[in-house]
């Protein structure tokens, strides 16, 4: 049941730094770009959270009858390290003595399998960055054009900051505040004009792969100019809205906007992105996610652990983007097991006819409604939880949950089967039944240490070695 009645979704707009409501500016599509991964390595939950935010605000328009199209880019060149030292794709190539687009391969089809996992729709689709480079190279001859892009001494070319006049409207950087020393891309002495210029094309150098001919010779993209071509190609010039994680406003974004606003065909200084939204990062165990920290966590440690990804899917939704969250292994199984409970509760109420009576629809409105406000989904969810205990008849729940559950994403309406054991897990208890057996006792209370880091308790019976899932 789609609500094409139903109350359009607004949003907190980082530039405007208002709440405002996403319309097509067409009348046609709301046409969304999100920052998709960088693939030399797997997307972590954080990540991944960031990309359930295109997903929740896809789901909720199209529950108001809205088309959407959305495009999500893959980066599999340009995206520098920490240290600018090196592409993070040519890095890994290095590391793992690949070739750059086998690593990158392997990990957007990782990345697709990740989101496929959190019911994630797919975008409508994913240009590839090393495919779109003749649309960056249109893009950065444009701005050369046009006076806001220059070839520096080294050969790489950049954007000319000063010339973009409300640089630092999105990210409330001042472009006089900002001083020399910042980490800028580049900044070798001599090369560019202004410190808080960035490269739009970096010329080769000593690199030999992933490298393309142009106009001002051999060399790669910068990141931010991939978004501006990409964006602007698929969505037909000027979109509507525009995803990320909170650090990408800075200065992804904002120079994303200023090399974006110059190249759409307008002459009274309109926006090429009319919303931005950005999502705020995610912790975990109360310590930040990065690969530097040591503290990473992907989908497929959640499915080792006998947890539902979806429970992922649900404790993020316990929770607002705009917050800073901190996730926990025991949240995570509370959550698979009230999946579990709902799950279970939806085929018992299956065995009565729906009924669609206007208490079902005020209540379906009231979550639609939530949902809508800024997405307010830890009202969503509070909302949800009520109906279990509620007074409403059995076939009522069920209506609801059938009407509910395309705007959730949390496949409330499958059947699962209890948590099965994952066949790590099953390896790590028969080798400790072996050792037991072995009276190699040391051995045992190693193995029942690693099982309990996958949160399975062993006790040793009369009968044997029996197991459960901790319950914290
Ligand atoms: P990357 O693959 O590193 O380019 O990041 C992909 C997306 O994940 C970007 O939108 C980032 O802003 C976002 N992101 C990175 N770290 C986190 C985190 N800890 N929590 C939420 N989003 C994140
Ligand atoms: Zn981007």
């Amino acid at each position: 049941m789609k609500r094409a009645d139903a109350a359009p979704l607004a949003i907190y707009d980082t530039l405007s730094r208002e709440v405002r409501e996403v319309v097509a500016s067409d009348s046609q599509v709301v046409r969304i770009y999100c920052c998709g991964p960088t693939v030399y390595r797997d997307a972590h939950i954080g990540n991944l959270r960031t990309f359930l935010l295109a997903d929740l605000v896809r789901r909720r328009l199209e529950f108001s009858g809205l088309k959407v199209k959305l495009v999500q880019n893959i980066t599999d060149v340009g995206h520098m390290s920490e240290d600018f030292e090196e592409d993070k794709i040519i890095a890994a190539s290095k590391a793992e003595r690949r070739d750059p687009y086998s690593i990158a391969r392997e990990y957007e089809e990782r990345f697709h399998r990740d989101c496929h996992a959190l019911n994630i729709a797919p975008a409508d689709l994913y240009p590839r960055a090393s495919e779109c480079i003749s649309l960056m190279i249109d893009a950065i001859s444009k701005l050369m054009a046009e006076g806001f892009a220059y070839k520096g001494e080294d050969g790489s070319v950049y954007f000319d900051a000063t010339q973009f006049e409300s640089y630092g409207a999105l990210s409330g950087n001042r472009l006089d505040a900002l001083k020399p020393g910042h980490r800028y891309e580049f900044t070798e002495a001599g090369a560019k004009k202004f410190h808080a210029d960035w490269a739009l094309w970096k010329a080769a150098g000593n690199r030999r792969e992933m490298i393309w001919d142009t106009p001002w010779g051999n060399g790669f993209p910068g990141w931010h100019i991939e978004c501006t071509a990409m964006s602007l190609e698929y969505l037909g010039g000027k979109f509507d809205l525009h995803i990320g994680g909170i650090d990408l406003r800075f200065p992804h974004h904002e120079n994303e906007r200023a090399q974006s606003n110059p190249l759409i065909e307008s002459a009274n200084g309109d926006e090429a992105v009319t919303l931005w939204l950005h999502g705020e990062h995610l912790l975990f165990e109360g310590r930040k996610m990065s690969k530097s920290s040591g503290n990473v966590v992907l989908v497929k440690d959640v499915v080792e652990r006998g947890i539902d990804p979806l429970a992922l899917r649900f404790c993020f939704m316990e929770n607002r983007y705009r917050s800073q969250m901190d996730l926990s292994w025991s949240s995570l199984q509370a959550a698979h097991l009230v999946l579990e409970r709902w799950r279970k509760s939806y085929q018992e109420w299956l065995t009565k006819p729906a009924i669609h009576s206007e208490l079902v629809g005020k209540k379906v409105a009231e979550i639609a409604h939530h949902f809508g406000e800024d997405l307010d989904t830890p009202q969503v969810m509070l909302k949800l939880r009520a109906v279990e205990k509620s007074t409403l008849e059995p076939g009522e729940k069920r209506a609801l949950f059938e009407a509910i559950d395309p705007l959730l994403g949390l496949n409330l309406l499958q059947i699962r089967t209890s948590r099965e054991l994952p066949d790590q897990a099953k390896k790590l208890i028969d080798e400790r039944a072996k050792a037991r057996r072995d009276r190699d006792f040391a051995k045992s209370d190693e193995l029942r240490d690693q099982l309990a880091a996958l949160g399975i308790e062993v006790r040793d019976t009369s009968g044997g070695q029996e197991w459960s899932w901790r319950i914290n």
